[in-house]
């Protein structure tokens, strides 16, 4: 079984979310299953090929947009658990060397990039191309796209007059298709000038395809014409076919039910694991707790917070957009502060107007709260360990990784019940003393500032607290089973 991945981010080198988390783990799981996976994402101006072994091939691809021939560079290399998963940077400078993924940096003005579409095009363009390349010797049985930036990927992989025969084998057909969709927020919408623009198959460019009220929608191309589709957990799957969670796109997705899966992104333990984690001050394991105090001494420290050793540190990391209950979190905290002995930090950039709402907090509470307004994946590490509880209340959640690192990291979540946050977190009960973090239902100030004082209260009950953390530090969300799934169905 060969398969093809199609991505815009893949840890460690891009990264703005748990996109590139999944893409840096999956395919070495599913590479220990026999799979032969390769990977196709963008060279961006931060990733040094160099620095990661990769070497550049010689001979460029050749593509064609719209009866423009142009040339792109690619450079090969293994992923970082060996040779057994190929990675392929496309190097399209023109597209992708620029500061910022998808957009330029906020201290830059922020927004998408115009011609997104465009370089996610290449992106479609030159996976088809390292498929279809015998010197490539990459030719996959299923083509498997992640979010809206593989949607054209996923049109141009169904063009009949593709030369997938070969010799010997004159009858093989087109690789199958499966599409994973890891936030249905981000859709990919554009003008339908694009269609020619970008050679978009204009016969498939109808409501049951990829229009989307007269645009196109290459999150829709995605979910409307793979075979297979996928969401990053099972409540997230029902979801998303409610007009509550489908963002306009829960009737296809309704449509489309069994044809739809949801399965649990896992963790890499090789990057998560507080035991071995060499961007820790000090490392530490359920069984020698030393080594957590002393996180949240330096995690004290570096926010410039009173060192406290017995003051409860709350840590969220997080892109700061609606999504993440971020008006949530300001309000309850502002009541909890006023009479709670508490410490909070967060990592986190993005709307603007929620960094200077926290700035504020800031200001006002500073010896209690402190952010940091950036992209620092050390840091993200150091909150996880030296807090005590993380906060993740989010209004929708697909899958969502922090809340699963934290529990590794002894460090209870406080949650809010809801797509993957309800599949990964089980909420503490005092009288039967199970449960691994803190849940609460109701998307209000209220409910989260009620369950974040008793996650304090229990916080203060240190027997109580410490059996939570080594509940939580038990659980296992390890990406074999996850990748067994994603086999199954490459399989069906
Ligand atoms: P999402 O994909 O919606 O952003 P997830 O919880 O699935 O949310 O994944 C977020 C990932 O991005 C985690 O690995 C988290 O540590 C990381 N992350 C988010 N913001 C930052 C930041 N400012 N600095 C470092 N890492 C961050």
């Amino acid at each position: 079984m060969r398969v093809m991945h199609v991505a815009s981010e893949v840890a460690p080198y891009s990264k703005s979310g748990g996109l590139a988390d999944v893409l840096g783990a999956l395919p070495d799981a599913l590479s220990r299953l026999g799979v032969e996976v390769t990977v196709v994402t963008p060279r961006y101006r931060s990733i040094d090929p160099t620095r990661f072994g990769f070497a550049r091939r010689l001979e460029p691809l050749r593509i064609s947009l719209a009866g423009h021939q142009s040339e792109v560079g690619i450079y090969e290399g293994f992923g970082s658990a060996g040779p057994k998963v190929r990675i392929f940077f496309v190097d399209h400078p023109e597209s992708f060397d620029r500061d910022g993924l998808y957009g330029p940096p906020v201290s830059a003005g922020g927004g998408d990039f115009s011609d997104n579409a465009r370089r996610f095009a290449i992106l479609g363009k030159a996976a088809l191309a390292i498929a279809l390349d015998p010197k490539l010797n990459a030719r996959p049985d299923v083509i498997h796209g992640h979010d809206w930036q593989a949607g054209p990927a996923m049109l141009y992989a169904l063009d009949p007059s593709l030369p997938w025969a070969e010799p010997g084998m004159p009858n093989r057909g087109a690789p199958k298709t499966v599409f994973t969709l890891h936030n249905l927020a981000y859709q990919g919408i554009f003008n339908s000038q694009i269609i020619s623009e970008l050679d978009l198959p204009g016969n498939l460019f109808h409501p049951d395809g990829y229009e989307y009220w007269g645009n196109v929608s290459l999150l829709k191309a995605g979910l409307a014409l793979a075979e297979r589709l996928t969401t990053v957990s099972p409540r997230y799957a029902r979801e998303i076919q409610t007009s509550e969670y489908g963002h306009g796109l829960d009737g296809l997705l309704r449509a489309r039910s069994s044809r739809l899966h949801g399965i649990l992104n896992g963790v890499d333990y090789r990057v998560w694991n507080p035991e071995i984690d060499s961007l820790l001050p000090a490392q530490y394991s359920a069984d020698a707790l030393a080594g957590k105090r002393a996180c949240k001494a330096a995690l004290q420290a570096e926010f410039g917070l009173p060192l406290r050793p017995d003051t409860p540190l709350c840590g969220s990391i997080s892109r700061l957009v609606e999504q993440k209950g971020f008006d949530l979190v300001i309000s309850a905290l502002s009541k909890i502060l006023a009479d709670e002995d508490v410490q909070y930090v967060v990592l986190g950039t993005g709307d603007p107007a929620l960094e200077r709402a926290l700035a504020e907090m800031q200001t006002v509470h500073p010896k209690k709260v402190s952010i940091r307004v950036k992209y620092d994946e050390g840091l993200a590490h150091r909150i996880e360990a030296g807090s005590d509880l993380f906060v993740m209340p989010s209004r929708f959640e697909p899958c969502g990784l922090n809340q699963i690192y934290s529990l590794r990291y002894g460090t209870p979540p406080i949650v809010r019940a809801v797509g993957g946050l309800d599949d990964t977190i089980v909420d503490f009960d005092a009288h039967s003393e199970t449960g691994t973090g803190f849940k609460f239902s109701e998307y209000t100030p209220a409910a989260l500032e009620e369950t974040w004082r008793r996650a304090l209260r229990t916080y203060r009950t240190v027997r109580q607290f410490t059996a939570l953390q080594k509940r939580a530090m038990a659980q296992d969300f390890s990406w074999a089973a996850s990748a067994k799934k994603y086999l199954d169905l490459y399989r069906s």
